[in-house]
């Protein structure tokens, strides 16, 4: 499945954020690297974006864990009420015609708010309401969009895949003794 590459932007960023949260590496350092990545324009992480983005990550979070599609309908509906106001059509930089949630006038936390939002809603709306989930590895709580060519990816990561599947052996061994 072609995903819009210009979207998938603001679907990594609402990966990243919620994740810096899962895995407790939240920090203003890590944020500004997260945004600089998406190419947001910023000067720098003070507490207050700090606070804001935290709020919002938590938000952006009930759309991966939704478990079904309606769930995530709900979830996706609630954030664009929030995120976005305004929705151009774009095209720059040799891309074909896409869509701008962003209004380049707004502060930082309503720019990051309308990018993730509308871009989790585009892929939502390509993905036919899945392809997105919370890691399946025990311990871990990070989420993830999956652009996989089957759409059946389970894990946040190769490494908690393959964690996973060790713990897994560990077991079943175990068992045997
Ligand atoms: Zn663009
Ligand atoms: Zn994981």
């Amino acid at each position: 499945m072609p995903f819009n590459h210009d979207n998938m932007i603001g679907v990594r960023l609402a990966e990243r954020l919620v994740n810096l949260r899962a895995t407790r590496s939240w920090t203003s350092e890590a944020l500004a690297s997260a945004l600089h990545d998406a190419l947001v324009r910023f000067d720098t992480v003070d507490p207050e974006l700090e606070r804001g983005l935290s709020a919002w990550a938590s938000e952006l979070r009930t759309v991966f864990a939704a478990d079904d599609v309606d769930g995530r309908m709900a979830s996706v509906n609630a954030v664009l009420a929030v995120g976005v106001r305004k929705v151009q059509l774009a095209t720059h930089d040799g891309l074909p015609p896409h869509l701008h949630f962003a209004d380049h006038e707004s502060g930082v936390l309503d720019r990051v708010r309308a990018m993730t939002s509308g871009g989790l809603a585009v892929f939502a709306t390509e993905a036919g309401g899945g392809r997105m989930g919370i890691c399946a590895r025990q311990g871990c709580d990070c989420v993830f969009a999956d652009v996989s060519k089957n759409g059946r990816r389970a894990y946040c990561s190769a490494a908690c895949g393959n964690r996973d599947a060790v713990q897994r052996y560990r077991a079943r061994s175990a068992h045997r003794r």
